[in-house]
């Protein structure tokens, strides 16, 4: 221990890495941090906050809309300043840079701006931005360097755009085209057609949003066409040309063209493993170039460690801070008077901020039935109280899923407004072990849409 100058040296400074450098470092570590870009990782710069926060200016064009149901007369039809909302993304985006790198100066991590890579299992090279290079040495490293969005080869493929360009489009386009019906692609599709761009969602497979339960899906695609994103499935592009005036013109593989200002690539992300020195290092990748590791976030190199994105388990924020808290208690004990955390993958809610949203927690039908044979399936779905006087036709969706043996509720969805705040409450009960009859027990908040999962009493399907 003596010989190295740091307990541990994190390479990235997103939410995992930060999480584990501040954690370490309260348990007594000396711990060093490199991160070339800005500090926070996708999260904070170009995935989950600025998205949310374009998710909430797109919700104004509806809201405008429906206020004419409830009495307002809007003179004017709104009008989007796409300049000022950047701005006032960046804005708060650089605010939150700021507070990531003072919770390392805060926890006196060494913070080094640069490129780090492994030269051996205890030595890390950080470059700087100017070509500068330090030498760090460390009992361990941790690689939470996050990944990165994948576009396939293709004719034209370096006309796309992926969603790391989205937040500073020099100009909102009039017609956007995204390829990709995953979390990213249905989110970019819900976001910019609420800003006022002409959205068509193309997908390959036969519905979007696969791995979630199937009735969502469903009902999720129904919802966005109503709100009016053209998607499209079966859909796959051929090729896609420029024409003189910046117009991406589409083929697709049945032969339909159709023209976009932008065409925004989600196809998915991979890990950002790029110049780490891993291979020459040995640390065992899949093929997709995760790095593969234990339940103690050990890769195959004896001290190296890696978490969050770049080991692609569930590439979620909340899930690579607990994978962080986890590390942390391996390599430097747990808080005074607690055990070693352990992570569990199972019941870890999400959210897709579609418009509108899904929650969900849990089993989807198709998983659970697979899983525990017999079960029950209550759901609903209605026109919130809001939208009697709105004008607006969205629909929202609840379901349950049961396991008829045990009562047990192993699976809970939903689709519409606020379904990520909702779900997460839920998650409790079932993280819990809550049963059907537990929630039938539970008195609603009236009127709520919440209140639904309470008062679900027909099974739809057994
Ligand atoms: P996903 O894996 O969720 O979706 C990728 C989509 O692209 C799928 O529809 C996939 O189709 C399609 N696709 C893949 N390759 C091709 C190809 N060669 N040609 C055409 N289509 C293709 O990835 P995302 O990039 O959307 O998101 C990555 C991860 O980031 C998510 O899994 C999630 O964990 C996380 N995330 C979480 C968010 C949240 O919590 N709200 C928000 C955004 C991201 P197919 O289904 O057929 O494979």
């Amino acid at each position: 221990m003596a010989d190295h100058t740091h307990d541990l040296f994190v390479i990235g400074g997103g939410s995992g890495g930060v999480r584990a450098a501040r954690f370490a470092a309260q348990r007594g570590a000396r711990v060093g941090m490199a991160e070339s870009g800005r500090m926070g990782g996708t999260c904070v710069n170009v995935g989950c906050i600025p998205k949310k926060l374009y998710s909430y200016g797109a919700h104004y064009a509806e809201g405008f809309t429906e206020a004419a149901g409830y009495g307002w007369e809007i003179a004017q039809p709104p009008t989007l300043n796409w300049a000022t909302l950047k701005a006032n993304r960046a804005k708060e985006i650089t605010r939150l840079n700021g507070i990531y790198e003072g919770l390392m100066t805060n926890a006196q991590v060494l913070r080094l701006q640069g490129h780090g890579r492994l030269l051996d299992a205890h030595t890390v090279e950080v470059t700087s931005d100017d070509g500068k290079t330090t030498r760090h040495s460390a009992r361990h490293i941790l690689i939470a360097t996050g990944g990165t969005p994948f576009v396939p080869e293709f004719p034209g493929c370096d006309l796309v755009v992926t969603s790391d360009d989205m937040f500073d489009l020099p100009v909102l386009p009039r017609r956007l085209v995204v390829v990709g019906g995953g979390y990213i692609g249905c989110e970019m599709a819900s976001i910019f057609h609420g800003l006022g761009a002409e959205v068509t969602l193309l997908y390959r497979g036969e519905q979007i949003l696969r791995g979630f339960d199937e009735e969502v899906r469903a009902f999720t695609a129904d919802e966005m066409c109503k709100h009016g994103v053209d998607v499209r499935v079966n859909a796959d592009v051929a090729r896609i040309e420029a024409l003189p005036d910046g117009t991406r013109r589409l083929t697709l593989k049945d032969g339909a063209q159709l023209d976009a200002d932008v065409v925004l690539y989600a196809t998915g992300r991979r890990a950002n493993v790029r110049n780490l020195g891993l291979e020459a290092l040995g640390v065992r990748q899949a093929e997709s170039g995760a790095i593969e590791v234990d339940e103690h976030f050990a890769t195959s190199v004896p001290g190296v460690y890696a978490l969050g994105d770049v080991v692609g388990r569930m590439e979620l924020t909340p899930v690579a801070l607990a994978e962080a808290m986890v590390l942390v208690d391996h390599l430097f004990g747990p808080a005074p008077g607690q055990s070693a955390r352990t992570m569990d993958y199972d019941n870890i809610p999400t959210a897709v901020f579609t418009h509108p949203p899904i929650g969900t927690v849990g089993l989807g039908e198709q998983q659970a039935r697979e899983r525990f044979g017999a079960i029950q399936v209550f759901r609903g779905d209605f026109k919130p109280l809001k939208h009697t006087l709105s004008g607006s036709s969205e629909r929202t969706l609840v379901k349950l899923i049961v396991d008829a043996a045990s009562d047990r509720v192993v699976g809970l969805h939903m689709v519409g407004a606020d379904a990520g705040e909702i779900v997460q409450g839920f998650a409790v009960a079932l993280k819990c072990g809550a049963t059907k009859a537990q929630f039938d027990a539970t008195i609603g908040i009236h009127p709520t849409s919440a209140e639904e999962f309470v008062t679900l009493r027909t099974m739809a399907r057994g």
